[in-house]
């Protein structure tokens, strides 16, 4: 399956730099072509530039959240339909810091993820557990009533991404081991039979500070379909070097 490595800015980014960061590598994209497929998701407020900079590169745009609804009294909030309006193909739902931020339930991703499909947007699921569900032998039962909870039923294998992604190794420079990750998307691939009609196609992202320095292993796991990248995808070196290692 061609792998999929895609940058999560977060709340980061003024004009200048977030341009920079995106011509830059959408040359590199022209220029090289490499075999994996790469998506930007920049915060709202430059969607539409950095949308406008990787034009014809190839690099798919997605937003970092969306609200259930369509359109309404809903202060602060974007749908689905105003992100596909941007420019995106993707949008990333549930991750841990709006989990946390934002007490985001699974039903509430759940919900996220429809008004995505309606919107003919690709969903990027995050799930992932704390240390302390670790520590105590709860990933494998923890990821399992995340996914139940936060997958709506009849999505395609084109319509899904689920990312991986361990709370206690986003932005603090742990990983998990790649004996850990391969049994963590070994259950995710067995938990989408029956709620998936194609699971063996549904691309599964590990994310939890990946680097140039940890990529190639990571994405050498089985089952490891890409990576979602948080602070090394700020920069234009960094990102690349991991997308160089998924190929
Ligand atoms: C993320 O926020 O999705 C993430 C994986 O962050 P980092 O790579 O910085 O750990």
């Amino acid at each position: 399956m061609r792998k999929l490595i895609a940058g999560n800015w977060k709340m980061n980014g003024l004009k200048a730099d977030g341009l920079a960061l995106a011509r830059e590598l959408a040359q590199r994209m022209e220029k090289e072509r490499i075999a994996c497929d790469l998506l930007l998701c920049p915060p709202a407020t430059l969607l539409m530039a950095v949308a406008a900079a990787v034009n014809g590169s190839g690099i798919a745009l997605g937003g970092q959240d969306c609200h259930t609804g369509t359109v309404g009294a809903h202060t602060g909030d974007i749908s689905a339909s105003m992100l596909a309006d941007a420019g995106c193909r993707y949008v990333i739902l549930g991750h841990s810091e709006r989990r946390t931020d934002h007490h985001e339930s699974d039903a509430l991703v759940c919900a996220k993820a429809k008004a995505a499909r309606a919107a003919g947007l690709i969903a990027v699921i995050c799930v992932g557990e704390t240390a302390q569900q670790r520590d105590a032998g709860q990933a494998l039962d923890v990821v399992a009533r995340q996914l139940a909870g936060s997958l709506p039923e009849g999505l395609s294998a084109a319509e899904l991404v689920i990312a991986y992604e361990p709370v206690w190794a986003i932005g603090t420079g742990r990983t998990a081991t790649p004996g850990d990750v391969a049994a963590m998307h070994a259950h995710i691939r067995a938990g989408l039979a029956g709620r998936v009609a194609d699971p063996a196609a549904v691309r599964i992202l590990y994310g939890g500070s990946v680097k140039p320095g940890n990529a190639r292993e990571l994405l050498a796991v089985a089952n490891v379909d890409g990576a979602l990248v948080g602070g090394a995808s700020l920069k234009a070196e960094d990102f690349w070097a991991i997308a160089r290692a998924g190929i």
